[in-house]
């Protein structure tokens, strides 16, 4: 309890470290992991690719985690994209970014974007190849999905003389709106990576996992493996350098806290040996007849031996000072030191 009540009140500063540290190794070790995860259920999964042979009441669930590749085929009408009558797709993703310069606290303008607005929609497609045909489900909730950059404005702000003023006073400014939208493209060769569902008809459909990855990609598996791998010695690294902190800042500051606590207890058991040969000495030479003006007004037996700090009252045998918990008898004061004294 001690040791705890020390450290907190001693190494605030220690402790908001670690946690901030505590935070950041717990956010790069969930990110190593899952890169990790991912990685392995990639590995894990049947690379059908070209075709996928199984039929139905084959498979556990008629379900397997597995990658095909073939040419996104829009099911019905695509949509279009709102720049480019000529561009159909099956995912379209639009965003409006804000770009803000703004004077920081050290005097420098530093530039950063907000997400202003984001819309995402999709409609239902199919990946063919020369050998089979798969129905893809939700593609909206991949992990990741390479799209093409289907438009790319950045619309420049051109402020004007009340609105330099303004930028002036408030030490922020629009430098400009950006709008994009990408699309994921009809005729795009793509391999996706998820539960291949077998129905009774024996027709295909590739959806979401529930605890694996979902991916779209346009690039080969390996590209994809190697940039999860990067990824998890990235994350690795960071775990490793915020958990060698962490083990640093608790090593450190324990160690002084343990000195502290030791030297602690080590006073408290010295003060409380001395008290005792004190209350055995002034047990042997007590007078058994003290004047009525010199008893302890409590007990109203013994002299008075102890004066109380700061109020300065001499009104206390040492026996009954050891029953007074915080204030003076006499005025209430609160004792902050209790001196044993000798007539
Ligand atoms: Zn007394
Ligand atoms: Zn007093």
């Amino acid at each position: 309890m001690d040791f705890i009540q020390i450290y907190i009140a001693e190494h605030a500063k220690e402790l908001g470290l670690l946690t901030v540290d505590l935070v950041l190794f717990g956010f790069s070790y969930y990110a190593y992991n899952k890169n990790r995860h991912n990685i392995a259920c990639i590995h894990q999964s049947k690379y059908k690719g070209e075709n996928v042979t199984y039929k139905y009441n084959e498979l556990e669930n008629n379900t397997t985690y597995g990658l095909v590749k073939g040419t996104v085929t829009p099911i019905g009408k695509p949509l279009t994209s709102l720049y480019d009558n000529s561009i159909t797709g099956v995912v379209q993703k639009l965003s409006i970014t804000e770009h803000v310069a703004s004077r920081g606290r050290y005097g420098f303008w530093s530039e950063h974007s907000r997400v202003l607005h984001e819309r995402n929609n999709s409609s239902p497609f199919c990946l063919i190849n020369e050998k089979f045909k798969i129905l893809v489900q939700d593609a909206s909730y991949a992990n990741q999905i390479d799209m093409h950059v289907t438009y790319d404005k950045f619309e420049e702000s051109s402020p004007s003389v009340m609105d330099l003023l303004l930028i002036i006073a408030s030490g922020s400014r629009q430098r400009g709106i950006q709008t994009t939208e990408e699309m994921l493209k009809a005729g795009t060769v793509v391999s996706i990576i998820g539960d291949i569902i077998v129905a009774k008809d024996n027709s295909y459909t590739i959806a979401p996992p529930k605890d694996k990855p979902f991916y779209i990609i346009t690039g080969s598996i390996q590209t994809l493996l190697s940039h999860l791998e990067s990824n998890k010695q990235l994350y690795k690294g960071f775990s490793i350098v915020f958990g060698a902190i962490a083990v640093a800042i608790l090593f450190y500051s324990g160690k002084q806290v343990y000195a502290k606590y030791k030297a602690k207890k080590t006073k408290e058991e010295k003060d409380r040996r001395l008290r005792e040969t004190r209350h055995q000495r002034r047990a042997a030479m007590r007078e058994t007849d003290v004047v009525e003006e010199l008893r302890c007004v409590i007990c109203q037996i013994h002299g008075r031996e102890i004066v109380f700090k700061p109020c300065g009252h001499f009104c206390v045998c040492e026996d009954c000072n050891d029953s007074i918990t915080s204030q003076c008898p006499m005025c209430r004061t609160v004792i902050q030191e209790r001196i044993p004294t000798y007539l």
